[in-house]
């Protein structure tokens, strides 16, 4: 039975990486009616961050990703946190100090560092030297009496090849000699992520690893602790690197381009935006498909294959995630666009915050009028301004329109036809007003329709002018359209 799992480490919020590994990860389990694990690596202490645990999560859940074993849900191989496995850990590594697969190593930092200048200056790839491979009892003891306190380190089998099987990458070789003893445990007891990944994938019966391919050059370590602990490895996947849109490795702290799930979804982008988004970031569907783009979760779930994912680094591409939420939007009812119009529409004090009846009406006809525009619902604020001041702003092109010879008899015809009007108006009735304007002054077409647009909202570009006249209503209208002839 397949068993995935997403790893993360309590070290900051949902990052696109991440997602996409996560996104991985849950569409194999899925696909093949596996089980995913979400559990937490918190055992670089000094790195975690208050709340980042919490805030993963319920960035997966928003993203439509869901798990079977975590520490909310528990599950079989509880605790799924890592520093409330600590006794397990131990037991292994117990193991592996019985069989001398491992040793304490005393050396300090400073030593160390020493060393790896010393490496560094020479010219060699810095390794730790073994120093305290072989130390004898009475050495060891001396140390302890010193006050030391040892880290725990493996002992790496000389002049092994080790071979990674990666369903992306094939086989990948890499010689034991330019890997040297790595600590497993610290001095305080906690394991390092080598270790406690290896524990915990083995003892959670984790068939397949996914991640990125930062993580390929700690693999074949943790090939060597499977092999010492008597584990049989997993299938391992390592995703293709994440480049900016222009073309360099994506950092945390690059301002380029918003990195974190929670300002997407924060910024109106639909969660399946993003999932169909991050999936094609270094994956693409196999055969006829291959040429698509839109996909939704249950078409993922069916075509989905590790061995289709790339290694080639994947190029994140603003414009495209814009298009492909803009498809999302202008697909989803005006109803849940509303909904998340109205927090950015409140904020920037246009709206009260929890509009109802009449409000709430006119509010969802406006995003209405605006959701094919829209490449993520916080636009609305901005697109929308024109609605909420006081006299229309003009454009050049709309002051252009406006300087026609025929203008004011076109305005004034509409004003006439508004002012008379009685009742409620609906963009019925403004096209039957607009009909008479047209009768009246023989201007019809762009001649008729686009001074009144530009005298009524300052542009010449904009969404349906019959619904923008009712929804602006005819008082605004009305005042814009004699401001201009003042
Ligand atoms: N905690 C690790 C990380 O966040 C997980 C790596 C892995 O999947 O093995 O990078």
């Amino acid at each position: 039975k397949v068993r995935t799992r997403y790893a993360p480490s309590p070290t900051g919020h949902l990052h696109i990486g991440g997602a996409r590994t996560a996104l991985f990860s849950y569409l194999w389990a899925r696909k093949n009616g596996g089980s995913f694990v979400v559990r937490i690596e918190d055992t670089d202490v000094e790195r975690n961050v208050a709340d980042a645990e919490k805030k993963q999560m319920e960035a997966l859940k928003w993203l439509g990703i869901d798990w079977d074993e975590s520490v909310d849900v528990g599950g079989p191989h509880a605790p799924y946190r890592s520093m409330e496995r600590l006794d397990l850990y131990q037991t292994h590594l117990d193991k592996l100090l019985e069989g001398g697969q491992a040793y304490p190593c005393y050396c300090t930092q400073e030593e160390l560092d020493r060393e790896r200048e010393k490496q560094l200056a020479e010219g060699v790839a810095p390794k730790y030297s073994g120093r305290c491979r072989h130390l004898s009892e009475e050495e060891r003891e001396a140390f302890e009496k010193e006050g030391r306190v040892p880290s725990i380190r493996f002992r790496v089998p000389e002049g092994r090849t080790i071979t990674v099987r990666d369903e992306v990458r094939g086989e990948v070789r890499f010689d034991s000699d330019g890997v040297g003893d790595f600590i497993i445990q610290r001095p305080d007891g906690r394991p390092t992520y080598n270790f406690a990944v290896v524990v915990d994938d083995a003892l959670m019966e984790i068939t397949h690893v996914v991640r990125a391919e930062e993580h390929l050059s700690n693999t074949p370590r943790q090939i060597l602790l499977y092999e010492a602990l008597g584990f049989e490895p997993p299938v391992f996947a390592h995703a293709s690197l994440i480049l900016n849109p222009d073309g360099k490795k994506m950092s945390k702290r690059d301002e380029s381009v918003i990195q974190f799930i929670d300002q997407y979804r924060e910024l109106g982008y639909l969660p399946e935006s993003i999932i169909n988004f991050l999936v094609l970031l270094g994956w693409a569907p196999e055969g006829e498909k291959a040429e698509e783009e839109i996909f939704s979760k249950e078409e993922l779930i069916d075509l989905f294959s590790l061995k289709r994912v790339s290694k080639a680094p994947a190029v994140f591409d603003t414009g495209k995630l814009k298009w492909m939420n803009n498809h999302y939007i202008k697909e989803s009812s005006t109803e849940r666009i509303t909904d998340l119009a109205i927090p950015h529409l409140a904020r920037a004090g246009r709206i009260s915050e929890n509009p109802t009846g009449e409000e709430l009406e006119w509010v969802s006809r406006l995003v209405g009028l605006y959701k094919e525009q829209l490449d993520y619902v916080a636009q609305i604020v901005e697109l929308t301004e024109m609605f909420f001041r006081e006299e229309a702003r003009y454009s050049g092109e709309a002051k252009e329109v406006l300087s026609g010879e025929q203008v004011p008899e076109v305005v004034e015809g509409f004003i006439k036809q508004l002012e008379t009007f009685e009742g409620a108006l609906t963009p019925g009735e403004v096209k039957a007003l607009l009909k008479t304007v047209q009768k009246e002054t023989g201007h019809k077409g762009k001649k008729l329709f686009m001074p009144i647009r530009a005298a009524v909202t300052g542009e010449v570009h904009g969404p349906d002018l019959r619904e923008t006249i009712c929804l602006l209503g005819k008082e605004k209208v009305l005042a814009r359209l004699k401001g201009f002839l003042e």
